[in-house]
């Protein structure tokens, strides 16, 4: 597999039952992109991507990280991060003692978690405020803090679920334009999971438009608006723009 993937999916299926929710997707993640997941609600955006985490399993076929088979990998040896919704921070802890919960909680030695820690900080420049609860900070610092605990593990891929689906409109327009400056600054490839159009065209490098558990069509921005490949695509990217 070429470097510059970091994940492939291969004729995956995903059924509940007889319900098929994902109908034999192919996709490839680039290293270092921002590629959203667009879709309506029930599309199988989440599933593809909790089927890469290691919370579901492809019915059929198969998925790749760095190259690798992910099938019979557990969740917690795959080298991935993820952002929920609602940051789950833990309030009565500092931002540090919160970025190395998770280390601990694996047995990682106390110097090693120390340093990841220190990185995962630089990383998302919040070493000044390392001390604080999260209660003492702002939604985008908030945000930050959720970033950087995902990056503790030095993921390959990081992926978010809706994590601005909570907030009101005004909070979301400047939380996107804080994630999309954090992710210009870091370079991390992440995965973006959203049925709001405008934010993933605002947002993403790449844009994977699913409809009713089919990948219809993954490209920029630009070239969704300019040569949607089906009428649903041309709608659906076109809404409220
Ligand atoms: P999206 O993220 O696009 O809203 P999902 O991937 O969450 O879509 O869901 C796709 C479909 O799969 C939906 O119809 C949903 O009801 C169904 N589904 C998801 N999880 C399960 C489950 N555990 N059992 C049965 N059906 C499920």
């Amino acid at each position: 597999m070429a470097g510059n993937v970091v994940t492939r999916y291969e004729n995956v299926v995903k059924s509940y039952g007889a319900l098929t929710v994902v109908k034999g997707l192919n996709l490839e993640v680039r290293r270092g992109e921002f590629l959203s997941l667009l879709g309506p609600s029930g599309s199988g955006k989440t599933t593809t991507l909790m089927m890469l985490a290691g919370l579901e399993t492809p019915t059929s076929g198969r998925i790749l990280l760095d190259g690798v088979s992910i099938e019979g990998i557990p969740p917690h040896r795959r080298n991935i991060g993820v952002v929920f919704q609602n940051y789950a921070l833990f309030p009565h802890m500092t931002v540090a003692e919160n970025l190395a919960y998770p280390l601990k909680a694996r047995r990682m030695a106390r110097p090693e978690i120390g340093s990841r820690v220190q990185r995962a900080l630089e990383i998302v420049k919040l070493e000044s405020l390392a001390e604080r609860r999260p209660a003492q900070l702002s939604g985008g610092q908030q945000q930050r803090v959720a970033l950087a605990r995902a990056l503790v593990f030095e993921p390959s891929v990081v992926l978010l679920d809706e994590p601005l689906g909570a907030l009101d409109r005004q909070l979301r327009e400047t939380m996107q334009l804080e994630l999309k400056q954090l992710h210009s600054e870091t370079s991390v490839t992440m995965i973006y999971v959203t049925h709001d159009q405008g934010e993933a065209m605002t947002m993403s490098d790449r844009v994977a438009v699913f409809h009713d558990g089919n990948l219809l069509q993954c490209a920029p921005p630009k070239q969704l608006y300019d040569e949607p490949e089906s009428a649903f695509v041309a709608e659906f990217v076109g809404e409220n723009n």
